[in-house]
């Protein structure tokens, strides 16, 4: 994975030192990821995964098992513009070739343990990976229009612990990797018969990505990135940049580096306009404080008023609702190309939170409506399924070392 830096060439003195301590943090950021890492793509016969390798990494293994690196190109198109999985369907591929690549490989799929399908059409999958964690993916489709959001995760569980969120009471069990955060969308698409992959302009079904599921997809940067680069890629998937957001509760380092590298959408998970409450709700906020958050959304590159930035703030009653709140919420991000997705609070079992009422809700509205910034309510779907903003969650525990570790390390703080 290339650690390119992220700093602009045309800084300030203050802009750079700042550049260079985010570089610190990122550094610091990617070997806390590391230890979370997913396992090997190797199955027990030992075949190896194809899906999830960038086209360097197969081309190597190309190479490696002796064949030319042309056939990169082949493969590419099967796996992810046809969707096949079957190496016996590869047509422009021989058969002496298809059958020596099943041999050493497969095209996999995460496993389907559960697939619900709300009143509202919203269907959320459960997936198994080959190590039996288990994540949610949604698929959110538009009223209207035959298009959709696929709400995919990054992580099995969350270090983080907003106190809204079912995810937060999940603790982290490790990162998703690349094969299986592509795996989610292929899997998705699989379920919509969706193959081959729309070119250009053609309508899509499944026709966004939200990086809104379960985990911090900034925490597992490296394995998300290389999964946006595979499904951007326009051979395959080849969804544009411009239909991918991805949703953070503020990794400041990190939302530079997504931005220079990727230059997809980006969504800020906000919730609070002040510090002191941010802190409690969206624990994070004590390392990246709102100041730093938003400063780092002034910087970020994809930002324009065609792509604006997505301010999430979930209403609770009575703790962030306030026409007080919305006021300030202006105030900070004014001069931002944004726009601020309300979301009413869904609950799940055990929490504590109400969502705000109507009135509410409608009041906070219009006042950022009035500042000119678009102030949609997310109405929440897929709620009788559990498929909701901030209601997944699975039983996926980590492993038992490693949970007598977190027992230890309990009783010492
Ligand atoms: N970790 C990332 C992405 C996943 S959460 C982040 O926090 O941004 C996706 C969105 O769902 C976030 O905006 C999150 O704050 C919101 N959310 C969490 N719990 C919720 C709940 N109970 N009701 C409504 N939205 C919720
Ligand atoms: Fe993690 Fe996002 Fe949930 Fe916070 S809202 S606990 S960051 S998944």
């Amino acid at each position: 994975m290339s650690a390119a830096p992220a700093i602009p060439p045309t800084l300030s003195r203050d802009g750079m030192a700042a550049a260079l301590l985010n570089d610190e943090e990122r550094t610091r950021i990617r070997a806390k990821s590391a230890q979370f890492a997913p396992p090997t793509a190797a199955l027990p016969d030992g075949r190896r995964d194809l899906v999830g390798l960038s086209r360097e990494e197969l081309t190597d293994i190309m190479v490696e098992i002796g064949e030319k690196p042309f056939r990169t190109k082949q493969l590419w198109h099967w796996i992810y513009h046809q969707g096949v999985t079957d190496f016996s369907r590869m047509s422009s591929i021989a058969r002496p070739l298809q059958e020596k690549l099943a041999e050493r490989f497969i095209v996999g799929r995460p496993g389907v343990v559960t697939e619900q399908t709300s009143q509202d059409s919203t269907r959320k999958f459960l997936f198994r990976f080959r190590d039996g964690q288990e994540a949610e993916t949604v698929y959110i489709p538009d009223r209207q229009e035959d298009r959709g959001a696929v709400c995919i995760s990054s992580q099995v569980g969350c270090t983080l612990s907003c106190t809204f969120c079912h995810t937060g009471t999940q603790a982290l069990v490790r990162n998703l990797g690349a094969a299986e955060i592509v795996g989610q969308f292929m899997a998705a698409r699989d379920s919509y018969g969706e193959w081959p992959s729309p070119k250009g302009e053609t309508p899509r079904l499944l026709s966004t990505i939200v990086l809104m599921g379960m985990g911090e997809p900034l925490y597992n940067y490296d394995n998300v990135a290389k999964a946006m680069r595979i499904i951007m890629d326009g051979e395959g998937i080849g969804l544009s940049r411009r239909r991918i957001t991805l949703s953070t509760s503020g990794v400041v380092p990190m939302m530079d580096q997504c931005g220079a590298e990727l230059g997809i959408n980006l969504a800020v998970s906000l919730h609070a306009v002040r510090d002191d409450l941010r802190d409690e709700i969206v624990p994070l906020n004590r390392k990246y404080p709102i100041r730093e958050v938003i400063a780092a959304c002034r910087r970020y590159p994809a930002a324009s008023n065609a792509r604006r930035i997505t301010f999430e703030y979930i209403m609770l009653r009575d703790i962030n609702d306030s026409e007080a709140d919305a006021r300030e919420l202006v105030r900070l991000i004014s001069g931002i190309p944004a726009k601020v997705n309300l979301i009413p609070f869904n609950p799940w079992p055990g929490s504590s939170y109400r969502p705000s009422t109507r009135e509410q809700l409608e009041r906070f509205a219009k006042i950022v409506m009035d500042a000119g910034f678009a102030s949609p309510i997310r109405m929440p779907r897929g709620r009788d399924i559990l498929a909701a903003c901030g209601q997944l969650r699975t039983e996926s525990q980590r492993l038992r070392r490693a949970a007598r570790e977190d027992a230890a390390t309990d009783t010492v703080e």
